[in-house]
């Protein structure tokens, strides 16, 4: 078994570990993505893709990830260190895709990858350089909803004393005489009630990972 190609996507943040994303071709044949290049203290390795690991919420059965402290959905409290842990001691918190079952196609592996990634920061030197790793771009996806938009673009633009007032909405200027605008100031688009709040049910995201946690789990 070859590997036919090595494409990269650099990363090109000093204070990062993560040094570059990466696919590799099997015999001009078999693709795998999301591999990992990363800084560790003996130099850059090469981690192999994997997803996070999730268990469901027991009150409302939604899927949260193992060290979430609280339900995505239901807001329920979790107990944060209930993930497996391994010989180590380390939280088991994501599990391979795809890997070597061996020392010598980990190390094929390792090695085209690394001289990839060093050819690649030559050539990104380069007028014209054109990263070859196919992305899909999900980073630019996010989007509010429709009603978060709605809600966001109904700014007051000029209040004309008690009688009415105009707002742009949907791109139209509106005119909201004083009956209808205590009723729209009576019914706001979400009630405090039904928007999460992000401290509370996203809490694992913004914690920094302990050592170990982030990408050791790709390497055998
Ligand atoms: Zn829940």
């Amino acid at each position: 078994m070859e590997i036919s190609e090595v494409r990269i996507k650099l990363m090109n943040d000093p204070h990062e570990r993560l040094l570059a994303f990466c696919s590799i071709t099997f015999d001009v044949s078999f693709v795998i993505r999301d591999l990992k290049i990363i800084q560790g203290s003996k130099g850059a390795f090469v981690a192999m893709p994997s997803r996070k690991l999730m268990d469901r919420c027991p009150k409302c059965h939604n899927k949260n990830h193992l060290r979430a402290s609280f339900c995505n959905q239901c807001g329920v409290r979790l107990d944060e260190n209930r993930a497996d842990k391994d010989d180590a001691g380390r939280a088991r918190l994501y599990a391979d895709i795809a890997h070597p079952i061996n020392s010598e196609c980990r190390e094929l592996i390792q090695e085209e990858v690394l001289k990839a990634y060093q050819d690649e920061k030559v050539s990104a030197q380069q007028d014209g350089y054109v990263c070859r790793y196919d992305d899909f771009g999900e980073e630019d996806y996010a989007r509010l909803s429709p009603q978060e938009a709605e809600f966001e673009e109904t700014i007051p633009i000029e209040a004309s004393g008690s009688e009415s007032t105009h707002i742009r909405k949907n791109n139209q200027i509106l005119r909201i005489d004083s009956a209808e605008r205590a009723e729209e100031t009576n019914q706001p688009h979400h009630s405090s009630s039904d928007v999460p709040e992000p401290d509370k049910v996203s809490s694992n995201e913004n914690e920094p990972r302990s050592k170990g946690d982030t990408f050791g789990s790709g390497i055998v």
